[in-house]
């Protein structure tokens, strides 16, 4: 998949769509369905897609100048809040990946938490782990231009997004 997404990436002189793909606090299933659907999808989309930041695919990644970055869980540190602010300054738009991404929820249970319910475990992983004091849903942090919602993300829902976006830059098909 990587080299494949590398050569596709080089290019064929047209206009394409550039994408990032990013993920934060979550398990990932978005991500994992998206290299599902890369299988069926993998030509038509590198043909007008130029997925430029996409760890789980691939090795060189750059987030310069993106049309669009899809980003998927919520936002837990202050660290991860200052790389998807970074993200918002490199993309003309964003779009929220799933419910984790779209309401925080189930990450931002952990708000709720009174001092006497965190116990010696809780505890361990709040101290060794670069945790903020709270979770927050992406537009809790930075301005979001779309979201896909479902847990994982609906596919429908996606397309129907990666279509909008295909259009509003004015790739065609074609090319
Ligand atoms: S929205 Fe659901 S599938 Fe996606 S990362 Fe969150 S918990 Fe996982």
């Amino acid at each position: 998949m990587d080299r494949a997404l590398q050569r596709a990436d080089a290019g064929h002189g047209h206009r394409k769509l550039a994408v990032g793909w990013f993920s934060f606090t979550c398990c990932e299933d978005s991500t994992i369905l998206l290299a599902e659907l890369l299988n069926d999808h993998l030509d038509e989309w590198t043909k007008v897609v130029e997925f430029r930041h996409m760890k789980t695919l691939k090795s060189r990644n750059s987030m310069e100048d993106l049309d669009v970055a899809f980003v998927e869980g919520a936002i837990s540190s202050d660290s991860q809040a200052e790389e998807v602010r970074r993200i918002r300054e490199n993309a003309r738009y964003v779009v929220a990946i799933g419910a984790c991404a779209c309401t925080g929820k189930p990450s931002t249970s952990r708000n709720q938490f009174v001092d006497e319910q965190i116990n010696e475990r809780i505890r361990w992983y709040l101290d060794h782990f670069d945790y903020g004091r709270d979770v927050k849903p992406l537009d809790g942090v930075i301005k979001v231009d779309d979201m896909v919602r479902g847990c994982p993300m609906k596919v429908q829902s996606f397309e129907q997004t990666l279509n909008k976006y295909l259009e509003l830059f004015e790739v065609t098909r074609h090319g």
